[in-house]
C-alpha cells in the first residue's frame, strides 16, 4: 500500500456528527475540574464515612464520583485492610469464587499513530512489521485452541490493512477453527478485541460477524496529558473520537464494552475517577455500563523513553489500591488483570476483586507457532524482542494458573454461554446486579472446568482440581437456590453428559 493511499485511508477515518451527537451541551462527560474538585473535597473523611461507603459496595450499589473520591484517599492502613476485605467479599457476591481465562492474539503490528508509550508506534524504527494472513490466524488459534482456551482477545495496530474488514475476517477465521482434543474438538467460543475506535458502519461489519466484547481504554482521561502523548496529526490524537468510541459501539448494536486507562500516564487517582465517569456516562445514555474494566500498567516498551521514566509509574501497593477501589465503585463490573503483571502482584489482586485473566500469553506476532517452532531459547528471545509490544511479567502457562488458583480456592471458568443465551448487555447487568448472574456461571464453570480437566488438564491439575470440583459440586446440591424448581436436575444431567464426553453444554 504506497504512502499515498494510507495518508487517504487517515483522512476519512474520523466521522465528526458520531462525536457531536454524544456531547452533553457541547462538552464531554470528562470535566478535568470536576474531578479535580472531587478529590480536593473529600480528603479527609472520617472512618465512619468510609465505612458507610463500604456498606453501600456490599449493597452491590455503584458509588458515586465524591464517595469513589474519599475512598481513593484513605490514609489510614486498617481502613484499607477493610476495604480490601470488602474487596473480596463483593467480589464473591457478584461472581462467586470464579476466575474467567482469555488468550490474547495480537494479528499485526502496523500502526498509523505514534502513542509515545507504545512499542508499535509509527516512528519505532527496531519493530519489525508484520500482519497476519488468515492461515497465520489459524495456526495462532489453533496453538491457543490446544492450550484449553476458549475466549480470545484480538488485537491490532490501527492502519487501512487491518481495517474493520480485515478484523472482520479475523473473527470468522478464529471461529471456523476446530483443534481435535481429548474428547473430541476444542474451539474458540468468544472472540473479543481490542482494536482503534471505528465508526458505527464498520462496528456493525465486526458485529455481523459475531464480535464478543469490544474493548477500547482511553489510556488517560486527563486531556493535557492525552495531548503531550498523542500527536495531534495522528487519528490517536483527537481525545474525542477515542472517548465515544464505546458509545457508537452501542449504537452499532454491540452492548458488551470493555473501557480501560494505561496506568502510569498521569495520576492513578484521576484515572479511577475518569474510568467510572465513563462507566456512569455508558449507563446513563444506553442504560448499561461496561462489560469490564481493565487497568494495564505501563511496562517498558522498546524504544519509549516514558514507558520507562514517566513520574507517574504505579507503585505495587498504589495498583492493589486502584483495583480494590474500582471493585468498590463498580461492584457488578468485571476487572481484568493480565500478564503483564508478575503472579505474585496477580494472585494478590485477584484476591481483592479480580474476575478474569490470561495465561499462556504471547505478545509477539504469530507468537504462539513460533514458541511451538521448538527455536533454541535465545532465537525465541531476540524474536520476541523486536515484533512484541512491550514485556510480559508472568509467562507460565495455562495449565500452571489454573493449578495455582485451584489452591486459593479459585474455579476456573472458561464458560461463555451467558453471551450465547442473550445474557448481555442490560440483561447481564440486571443479572450481576441482582447476584443472579454468578450463580448460573457457577453451573456453567463447573462444566466448562469438567471439560478442560478431562481434555487438556496436566496429572497435577487433574488431580488437585477432582477435589475443587467435588467441593462445588456439593455446594450446589446443597444450595437452596439451585433446588427450587428442575434447575438442580437439569444441571446434574448436563454435568454426567459433560463426563461422557459430550461438549459445550451449558445453562
Ligand atoms: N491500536 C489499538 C489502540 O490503540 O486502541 C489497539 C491495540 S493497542 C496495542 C492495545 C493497548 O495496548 C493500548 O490501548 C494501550 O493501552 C496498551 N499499551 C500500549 N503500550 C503499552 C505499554 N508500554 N505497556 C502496557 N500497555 C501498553
Ligand atoms: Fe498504535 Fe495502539 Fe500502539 Fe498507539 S497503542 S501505537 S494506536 S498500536
Amino acid at each position: 500500500m504506497s504512502d499515498l493511499a494510507v495518508k487517504e485511508w487517515i483522512k476519512q477515518v474520523i466521522k465528526n456528527d458520531e462525536i457531536d451527537k454524544y456531547l452533553i451541551d457541547g462538552e464531554d462527560f470528562i470535566n478535568e475540574q470536576e474531578i479535580e474538585n472531587h478529590l480536593n473535597n473529600n480528603r479527609k473523611s472520617d472512618k465512619q464515612q468510609i465505612r458507610d461507603i463500604i456498606q453501600k459496595s456490599l449493597r452491590i450499589e455503584r458509588l458515586e464520583p465524591a464517595e469513589t473520591a474519599a475512598l481513593l484517599q484513605v490514609e489510614d492502613p486498617e481502613l484499607w485492610e477493610e476495604m480490601y476485605a470488602a474487596g473480596l467479599e463483593v467480589k464473591r457476591k457478584v461472581y462467586d469464587n470464579r476466575i474467567v481465562f482469555f488468550a490474547p492474539l495480537y494479528c499485526s503490528n502496523l500502526c498509523v499513530n505514534n502513542c509515545a508509550y507504545c512499542g508499535f508506534r509509527y516512528d519505532n524504527k527496531d519493530e519489525r512489521r508484520r500482519i497476519l494472513t488468515m492461515d497465520e490466524v489459524r495456526q495462532e488459534t489453533e496453538v491457543v485452541i490446544s492450550e484449553g482456551h476458549k475466549r480470545m482477545i484480538v488485537v491490532y495496530g490501527e492502519h487501512p490493512r487491518s481495517d474493520a474488514d480485515y478484523i472482520a475476517r479475523t473473527i470468522e477465521t478464529i471461529y471456523g477453527v476446530k483443534k481435535k482434543a481429548r474428547h473430541g474438538f476444542g474451539e474458540i467460543r468468544r472472540v473479543n478485541i481490542n482494536a482503534a475506535p471505528m465508526s458505527i458502519a464498520d462496528l456493525k461489519k465486526l458485529w455481523n460477524v459475531g464480535i464478543g466484547t469490544y474493548q477500547v481504554f482511553q489510556e488517560t482521561y486527563h486531556k493535557p496529558t492525552y495531548a503531550k502523548l498523542h500527536p495531534a496529526n495522528t487519528i490517536k490524537g483527537n481525545y474525542r473520537w477515542r472517548l465515544y468510541a464505546l458509545h457508537r459501539a452501542m449504537d452499532a448494536g454491540i452492548d458488551d464494552l470493555a473501557i480501560g486507562a494505561l496506568f502510569g500516564l498521569y495520576d492513578w487517582r484521576f484515572e479511577v475517577m475518569g474510568l467510572l465517569y465513563h462507566a456512569i456516562d455508558l449507563e446513563r445514555q444506553f442504560g448499561i455500563g461496561p462489560h469490564t474494566i481493565s487497568f494495564p500498567r505501563m511496562t517498558p516498551a522498546s524504544g519509549s523513553f516514558i514507558s520507562t521514566h514517566s513520574k507517574y509509574l504505579v507503585s505495587d501497593e498504589d495498583f492493589k489500591k486502584l483495583v480494590t477501589v474500582l471493585r468498590l465503585s463498580v461492584p457488578y463490573t468485571g476487572l481484568i488483570i493480565t500478564a503483564r503483571e508478575r503472579a505474585d502482584l496477580r494472585r494478590d489482586v485477584i484476591r481483592v476483586g479480580c474476575t478474569q485473566t490470561d495465561a499462556s500469553t504471547k505478545i509477539g506476532i504469530g507468537g504462539y507457532t513460533e514458541a511451538l517452532k521448538k527455536l533454541s531459547q535465545l532465537e525465541l528471545a531476540n524474536q520476541e524482542i523486536d515484533k512484541q509490544q512491550f514485556i510480559l511479567g508472568d509467562t507460565r502457562r495455562l495449565d500452571d494458573v489454573v493449578r495455582e488458583l485451584v489452591e486459593m480456592g479459585m474455579i476456573t471458568s472458561f464458560c461463555t454461554a451467558g453471551y450465547r443465551c442473550g445474557r448481555t448487555g442490560d440483561k447481564i447487568m440486571e443479572l450481576l446486579k441482582s447476584c443472579k448472574e454468578g450463580k448460573f456461571c457457577k453451573l456453567n464453570a463447573v462444566l466448562t472446568f469438567r471439560e478442560y480437566l478431562d481434555d487438556y488438564a496436566s496429572p497435577e491439575t487433574k488431580a488437585i482440581g477432582e477435589k475443587l470440583i467435588e467441593r462445588e459440586l456439593t455446594e450446589i446440591r446443597q444450595n437452596p437456590f439451585f433446588r427450587k424448581g428442575t434447575l438442580l436436575q437439569s444441571f446434574e444431567k448436563m454435568y454426567q453428559r459433560t463426563v461422557d464426553g459430550e461438549r459445550d453444554v451449558y445453562i
